[in-house]
Parts: structure tokens; C-alpha cells; sequence
């Protein structure tokens, strides 16, 4: 059964005013039919860049995607034309952000942001456009959709804004549905309703949904399976179980012993001491190395280690669970 996306090995540089920024290093990650991934981590540790490079949206330049693939259907989205992506992207790939407005413009009716691309992307008239928009305000559980069709979005809420957004991003029923932070700018309430919606609208429509978040409560409550990510490299790979009942990596079991219930309101990851590297410089092993509570000496700091399997569906990327090298001794694997 292949996955319906499959991030491989991504590489993505940035170039800035100081120097190459290593945001991606080696990243991997796959999203299977009808499945939610979750993909955790702190802010800057390359979630978005993640979601943008599969989008296609990464500002280029400053970044640049230096390697790795992202396959979708088989095809890899790096080599497509921009007219091939964009016929992708708002089609069969849709994303929403953590700002409404970000997707919104703030000029055009409801009515017509949501028809939009239904008439880019489909042959539908308008009249049967606006039949399906309307049906999909509906769905997002928005009262008298007819009416909100001619409004603006200046005169509506931010949960209904949100709500919106779902409604546009979904109305061409989309196979997959990349969520960044879709609740972190909503008030407590509302974040509970949109999160509601969207494993309503996933289990209705069965579509596979890549989604982001910093908070491990709310990435629990909606995913099958999770990517921890760390410093612009993926931790751990596995399902919501594994992570709470058998994590590997050491900054997994910090995010999974650390979180006392599963309390949506937690507004941060747990603290871990110490600070992420600095990805102008990045250390030259193991990026967690630094902050590491297991750290096994040297072998951390002079190999990267790869992305591992360890059990099945899991993978875990730490030389607790490696053998190095020749030159070094074999780690002991450790009991989780
Ligand atoms: Fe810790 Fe070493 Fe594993 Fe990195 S490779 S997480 S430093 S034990
Ligand atoms: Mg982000």
C-alpha cells in the first residue's frame, strides 16, 4: 500500500545576509490514504518549510531545496513545471494556515473566494459552483451559507474565518489537506470547534491530512501516526501509540513524559534545557546532541544519524539504535 505522499531525504538551504541557514536536513516523512500525520515539533525546527516545500511555495530565493524528493501519487512534485503545480496545488493538494487572513482577501466576497477554484480547476459553471460552495459552507458548519456567500470577511469572526478557509481549501475535495497551525491563533473555544470540524470533514471526505502543530495535545487528539521533528530533521517517525507508550529518541520521551494530560490548552512544548543549534552553523552529528539527557559520547557529535526503522512503522533517528561504524564500538540498544 503506498503512501499517497512520501517526503524523502529533503534538503533546504537558505541563503541569507549571514551565511547558509541547513533548515532542512534530510528529511523524511509519509502521509498514507485516508491518514492524519502529525507532524510535532518547536517553532523554527522546519514544520513549515516542510509544508511550503510541498506546496511549491517555498520563496526561492532565499531558499532552496538542495535535495530529496517529495512524491505524490508516484510523481515527484520537485521535478514538475510551475503550471503542473499550480494545476496540483488549490486541486488535488489544498493547505491552510494558522491566519485566516493569510488565505483571505480581505476585498472579495465570501462567495467569490470560494467559487474561485472550482472555476480555475474545474468545468463546473458558476451557478454549479456556487451550488458545491454553498453545500461546502454547510459542511464547515456555517448557518445561512446563502447569505455569507455575499459578505466580507472583515464582517465575520476568526473562527468563522478559519471556518471559511476549511470550506475553500476543501470544496474541490482535495486528497490531501496540509494544516499549519489551523487553531494556534484562535481563542480556546474555537480551537476545540475547529479541531472537531476537521476530524469530521477528514473522516467524512477520507482524505489524508498532513498536520502541523507545537502542541502535542492537539496532534494527538486528530493523528494515526506522528514526525517529530528537531532542528530541521525528523526524530522519530511512528504512530500516536508509540509515541506516548514506547518513544526512542531522547527528545521524544522528553515531549511524551512531559505532557501531564492531553490538555489542548498547552500553549508550548515542554521546556528541555538548553537552546536549538544554530542552523547557520549546525553541529556536525546529531543535531539534539547538545540538549541530549542520553548523549553517548563522541559518536553523537562526529555522525548524523540516519533515519532508522526500529519495530515495525517506526523509525527513529539516534545512535542509541544504530551501529556506527567499524571504528566505534556497537551502542547499546536501550531498553525504552
Ligand atoms: Fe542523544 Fe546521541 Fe541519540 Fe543524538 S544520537 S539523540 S545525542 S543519544
Ligand atoms: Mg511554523
Amino acid at each position: 500500500n503506498e503512501p499517497l505522499l512520501s517526503i524523502h531525504d529533503l534538503q533546504v538551504h537558505f541563503h541569507t545576509e549571514d551565511g547558509t541557514v541547513e533548515a532542512l536536513d534530510g528529511v523524511s516523512m509519509d502521509v498514507g490514504r485516508d491518514e492524519v500525520l502529525g507532524v510535532i515539533g518547536e517553532s523554527g525546527c522546519g514544520k513549515s518549510v516542510t509544508a511550503l516545500s510541498t506546496m511549491g511555495l517555498l520563496q526561492s530565493p532565499p531558499a532552496e531545496i538542495v535535495g530529496g524528493t517529495i512524491e505524490y501519487e508516484g510523481r515527484n512534485l520537485l521535478d514538475l513545471s510551475r503550471k503542473e503545480m499550480d494545476q496540483i496545488r488549490g486541486n488535488e493538494i489544498a493547505m491552510i494556515y494558522q491566519d485566516p487572513m493569510t488565505s483571505l482577501n480581505p476585498v472579495l466576497t465570501v462567495g467569490s473566494q470560494l467559487t474561485e477554484p472550482l472555476l480555475t480547476h474545474t468545468d463546473q459553471s458558476e451557478a454549479e459552483a456556487r451550488e458545491r460552495a454553498v453545500e461546502m459552507l454547510d459542511a464547515c458548519g456555517l448557518a445561512d451559507p446563502a447569505r455569507l456567500m455575499e459578505q466580507y470577511p472583515s464582517e465575520l469572526s476568526g473562527g468563522m474565518r478559519q471556518r471559511i478557509v476549511i470550506a475553500m481549501a476543501l470544496v474541490t475535495e482535495p486528497q490531501l489537506l496540509i494544516a499549519d497551525e489551523p487553531t494556534t491563533a484562535l481563542d480556546v473555544t474555537i480551537q476545540a470547534q475547529i479541531m472537531d470540524l476537521l476530524r469530521d470533514l477528514q473522516d467524512r471526505f477520507e482524505m489524508s491530512v498532513l498536520f502541523i502543530s507545537h502542541d502535542l495535545g492537539v496532534v494527538s487528539d486528530i493523528a494515526d501516526r506522528v514526525a517529530v521533528m528537531y532542528a530541521g530533521t525528523v526524530a522519530e517517525h511512528c504512530s500516536v501509540a508509540d509515541l506516548f507508550d514506547n518513544p526512542l529518541h531522547p527528545y521524544s520521551r522528553a515531549l511524551a513524559e512531559s505532557i501531564p494530560s492531553l490538555d489542548t490548552t498547552t500553549e508550548r512544548l515542554p521546556t528541555i534545557e538548553g537552546v536549538v543549534p544554530d542552523l547557520h552553523e549546525p553541529p556536525s552529528g546529531c543535531r539534539f546532541s547538545s540538549r541530549c539527557p542520553q548523549y553517548i559520547g563522541e559518536v553523537c557529535d562526529a555522525h548524523d544519524p540516519e533515519l532508522t526503522p526500529c519495530g515495525e512503522n517506526h523509525e527513529v533517528s539516534c545512535h542509541l539504535y544504530t551501529d556506527v561504524s567499524e571504528a566505534t564500538p556497537p551502542w547499546p540498544v536501550s531498553d525504552p
